[in-house]
């Protein structure tokens, strides 16, 4: 009661005869300068559709202190549109590591940083991941701002099931690795989404065909955007599609998954066996459509055969 009193009327709370000491509030205090370590904000941005932002997004944009962008002029037009002014610093696959490592720092040191990329999720086939790895080390909050994710929007158009979904990414360009990649997730009980760029759109569903069978699909194209569609079929339709008409803009593939009845009748073996006509009717001979084919579904050279002979023996 007495100390209360003492700070409330601003009296001594030692008398000078009690304590040598000065009065506490007299004397100045001198924090030691805190440290709070910062915040590193995770932003969505448009895939297409500039309105397809949050309110939170936008302000968080707004007052951030940096914002980590992928491409400064593509970002700097979101910005402008919504009036925000905030600094740019870029933040893209060539930079990434010593971007990351200069702004884990400025985290350390309190900063609040927005990490965006040129559409969508950033770390969704964009950079992002290593900053976020960076910043959790160096003791800062890291909070996603959530909105448009392209894969998202194709499977809920889709069609396809949406209970169980399997992300690939980006299919890799070359077809030996591509059939390869298919063949690892074939069995896996989700539907299947890849991102897909429209040179390639042709010669991955053919693959998919191959690998895959011919299970219902859709190719989402320019979501959100204007000339936004969803051409859905089975696989070999898109193929043909595809192969005919020009394909232009962004897409995502939705595949179907395997059927029970795909995973229990269509065996490895059928697959395999499968690639290695094909290849046989491209010109290989059987040897060498054989390693060829081995070598896309990465099995040894005795697994192959085995599965020949499993196949043939049916
Ligand atoms: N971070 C993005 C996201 O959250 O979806 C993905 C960026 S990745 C570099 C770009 C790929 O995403 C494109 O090649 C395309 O496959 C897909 N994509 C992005 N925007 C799209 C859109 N509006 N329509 C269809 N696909 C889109």
């Amino acid at each position: 009661m007495e100390e209360l009193e003492a700070v409330l009327t601003r009296q001594p709370l030692f008398s000078c005869r009690q304590r040598s000491a000065k009065p506490f509030f007299r004397t100045p205090i001198v924090y030691p300068k805190m440290r709070m370590p910062g915040t590193l904000y995770i932003v969505a941005t448009p895939i297409g559709n500039l309105a397809d932002i949050t309110i939170r997004a936008l302000d968080v944009l707004r007052s951030a202190d940096i914002i980590a962008c992928e491409d400064t002029r593509h970002t700097r037009k979101l910005l402008t549109h919504y009036e925000i002014s905030t600094k740019l610093v870029s933040y893209h696959e060539h930079n990434e590591d010593a971007r990351a490592e200069e702004l884990a720092k400025k985290l350390a040191a309190g900063a609040s940083i927005a990490v965006v990329s040129d559409a969508g999720t950033p770390g969704i086939c964009d950079p992002g991941f290593k900053i976020v790895g960076r910043a959790i080390e160096a003791g800062a909050n890291v909070i996603a701002i959530p909105g448009a994710c392209a894969f998202v929007v194709a499977a809920v158009t889709s069609g396809l099931a949406t209970d169980a979904i399997y992300f690939g990414g980006f299919l890799p360009a070359k077809s030996g690795e591509r059939r390869r990649r298919l063949a690892e997730v074939a069995d896996i009980p989700a539907t299947l989404i890849f991102y897909e760029a429209p040179h390639r759109i042709a010669a991955s569903l053919k693959d998919c065909v191959a690998v895959l069978g011919d299970r219902s699909a859709a190719a989402a194209r320019e979501l959100t955007k204007l000339h936004e569609g969803t051409r859905r079929g089975r696989l070999s339709e898109l193929a043909s599609y595809y192969e005919t008409n020009a394909a232009k803009g962004e897409f995502v593939l939705v595949i179907e998954r395997a059927s029970e009845e795909q995973v229990s009748t269509t065996p490895e073996p059928d697959r395999f066996a499968a690639r290695v006509a094909e290849l046989e009717n491209e010109g290989l001979d059987r040897r060498a459509a054989m390693r060829k084919a081995a070598k896309e579904f990465g099995l040894a050279r005795a697994e192959a055969y085995r599965l020949l002979q499993a196949q043939k023996e049916r």
